[in-house]
């Protein structure tokens, strides 16, 4: 492990997470020349890292690659200084003139904090499911598909994430069905019509998961159909859980205000309670969750940081 050379440096502003939101806002800090730090635990890129193909982000003239995106993102924040520190930071404080974040290898200051770590993918909480997650349950297609090329998968969800995975899934498995507890998905239209135009893809409409079968692995699932309770039984190596998702803010529960869901609540111009706080992207409250409204929440968090950083 190299020095860690941001510990006892106070920064203008430390980002919380390298996703679609702090990336824009790690642009934005180094075209202004301040004195930046982006902190990620993961890989970076969040959850737009994980997506298969990306086509309706303007500029976008052809389709890119989730991690394609993330990537030159990230490429275009350290084209202008600022590049991500790996750290898990596992504890916050607020002081009176800074925030002090304390992480597995070090610890960091900022005059400022923007919350930018997202949101993960909610789990079921079905029998089975915690102990196949990584033996045939998995929250991610693109990460997990190729291990079932040509064996039966079960997709649960019916939102933008399940049934753009789904099609994903579908060119490399021998078939996806589609476990959805109503009729109607709501998934974007042109994402739905691309499902049912694929003939390897089939819908169990008002069902939902009881139970995931399988020992060591996975060997089926068991659904019940939500209006006549009825319960069958269907074939299956892989099960894919895209039942939405649940905001990264831990660490600041009973620290900031949050939602009934947990995501923190902000104003229009991402300042949380705190006023030395901002959140952006899907980690706030009444975010659409999008990678252009995180986009835009970064930079539009940034922008309200640096007036603050002017007047304080
Ligand atoms: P989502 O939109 O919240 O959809 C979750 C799906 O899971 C819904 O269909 C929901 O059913 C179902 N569900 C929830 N809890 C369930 C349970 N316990 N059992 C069975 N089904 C359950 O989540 P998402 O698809 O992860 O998307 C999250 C956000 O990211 C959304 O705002 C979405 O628009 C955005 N996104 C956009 C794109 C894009 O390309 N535009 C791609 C990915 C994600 P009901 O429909 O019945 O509620």
């Amino acid at each position: 492990m190299t020095e860690n050379t941001n510990e006892n440096q106070l920064h203008d502003v430390v980002i919380l997470g390298a996703g679609a939101a702090g990336f824009s806002a790690g642009i934005y800090a180094g075209r202004a020349r301040l004195k930046a730090l982006v902190l990620d635990g993961m890989g970076g890129g969040g959850q737009m890292a994980i997506t298969d193909i990306v086509e309706n982000y303007p500029n976008l003239v052809e389709p890119i690659s989730g991690a394609d995106l993330a990537e030159n993102m990230r490429k275009q924040m350290e084209n202008f200084g600022v590049s991500v520190t790996f750290d898990q930071v596992e504890d916050v404080t607020f002081e009176d003139d800074r925030v002090v974040l304390k992480g597995a290898y070090g610890s960091y200051q900022g005059k400022t904090l923007l919350i930018a770590t997202g949101a993960d993918h909610r789990k079921l909480g079905a029998p089975g499911e915690k102990k196949l997650t990584g033996h045939g349950v998995s929250y991610c297609a693109t990460c997990d598909g190729a291990f079932f090329k040509d064996q039966p998968v079960v997709v649960v969800g019916g939102g933008d994430t399940a049934i753009k995975e789904a099609v994903y899934l579908s060119r490399i498995v021998s078939k996806v069905t589609v476990i959805h507890r109503r009729d109607e998905l709501r998934a974007e239209k042109v994402i739905q019509e691309k499902a049912f135009n694929t003939d390897n893809i089939e819908f169990e409409w008002f069902h939902v998961l009881d139970e995931i079968l399988g020992d060591k692995k996975v060997t089926g699932v068991k659904i019940r159909n939500v209006k006549t309770d009825e319960t069958k039984e269907i074939k299956a190596d892989g099960v894919f859980v895209f039942v939405g998702i649940v905001p990264n803010t831990e660490l600041f529960k009973g620290k900031l205000d949050l939602d009934e869901a947990g995501f923190i609540k902000t104003d229009i111009s991402m300042n949380t309670s705190n006023p030395r706080v901002w959140a952006a992207g899907d980690v706030r409250a009444e975010s659409v969750r999008q990678i252009g409204t995180a986009v835009g929440d970064g930079i539009t968090a940034f922008l309200n940081i640096q007036e603050f950083l002017d007047k304080n």
